[in-house]
């Protein structure tokens, strides 16, 4: 059985591979009724998502995914049934896009150091929306190059701390990012706060900063994490008196690990995101018992075998 809700997916908006209306038709191929986009620092896909939802009887929740720094790290915020309209949220997307431009020439500049050269022309060639230009673009550039054999090889060699293509870069403030969202109207989620690489302390005062800014829930099951990770996080969600999210952090098919609609349940005990919204309504999401999901066993169906490589 299929998962029906589904609160993290990307389009050519941002880095994923399908556009706003192939997202929403795959979505509803594989069963979603409640599908929120969440693309990187943009809402621009969300009137298409929303008009193909429409069609297909799918309920969108508008969202978008933050790049803010925290501690000098990259961590990322979702804002779920966000206001896209909302000016704040707006500007303070516009100017993360913005950094994104200057950033993209000091990586394809440390490439070029690295014996590769013409990256930014090569990446942005990735790039439908070349407001959102990403590593994953210059990953996708440097694999059809035949430089690397994958993506996530790509990152090891190039992309990450240490390695020629990393830039520290300054996102948007944390506090400020979840402002937004929550003066918007939406809910704050902290994303995949399993794959930050945090010990214990750091991992701590992540999730108590968050909260303390007005966080409101955290992403319990994803396509990023391990099993051991959702009762890890479903433990943290209780701890700190958090809602519990769940989203397979879809970008397309080889280049994510779940697929849309293959997400097992929440573990016992979570509160989730969504206890309140309308969008859970019997019309939307059918019998109680459907939702959200499968067995409560961690997904291992072919089409997320298909799914071999782990996005953030
Ligand atoms: P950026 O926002 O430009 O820093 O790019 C981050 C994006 O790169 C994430 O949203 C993921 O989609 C992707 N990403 C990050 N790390 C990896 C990895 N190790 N393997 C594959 N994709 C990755
Ligand atoms: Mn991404
Ligand atoms: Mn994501
Ligand atoms: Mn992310």
């Amino acid at each position: 059985m299929s998962s029906v809700i589904d609160l993290h997916s990307h389009s050519t908006i941002s880095d994923g591979l399908f556009t706003p209306s192939e997202l929403i038709r795959r979505a509803d191929a594989h069963g979603v009724r409640v599908l929120a986009l969440t693309d990187h620092d943009d809402v621009a896909g969300l009137d298409e998502a929303r008009a193909a939802a429409a069609e297909a009887g799918i309920a969108l929740v508008n969202g978008v995914e933050i790049s803010v720094t925290w501690n000098k790290r990259c961590v990322h915020i979702v804002g779920l049934r966000i206001d896209p309209a909302y000016e704040p949220l707006r500007n303070g997307l516009a100017a993360i896009r913005a950094g994104r431009g200057e950033r993209a020439m000091h990586i394809a500049a440390g490439l070029e150091r690295a014996g590769i050269p013409g990256s930014l022309e090569g990446a942005y060639a990735y790039a439908a929306n070349p407001g959102i230009i990403s590593r994953t673009h210059f990953a996708r550039f440097l694999v059809a190059k035949g430089i690397v054999k994958d993506t996530r090889t790509v990152f090891k060699k190039y992309l990450v701390k240490g390695k020629p293509g990393y830039v520290e870069h300054s996102w948007a403030d944390f506090s400020d990012a979840i402002g937004w969202i929550r003066a918007s109207g939406g809910i704050a989620v902290l994303a995949h706060p399993g794959r930050y690489d945090l010990g214990r302390t750091n991992l701590d005062s992540l999730i108590a900063d968050f909260k303390e800014a007005g966080g409101e829930a955290i992403e319990v099951v994803t396509g990023n994490h391990t099993a051991n990770q959702f009762i890890q996080f479903a433990n943290y969600a209780k701890e700190f008196d958090l809602l519990a999210s769940c989203g397979s952090d879809f970008h397309g098919v080889g280049e994510s690990y779940m697929d849309l609609g293959r997400l097992p349940a929440l573990p016992p005990g979570c509160k989730p995101v969504w206890h309140n919204w309308p969008e859970m309504s019997p019309e939307h999401v059918g019998r109680k018992s459907e939702a959200p999901s499968a067995t409560g066993v961690p997904s291992t169906t072919a089409d997320n075998a298909a799914l071999i490589r782990p996005t953030y």
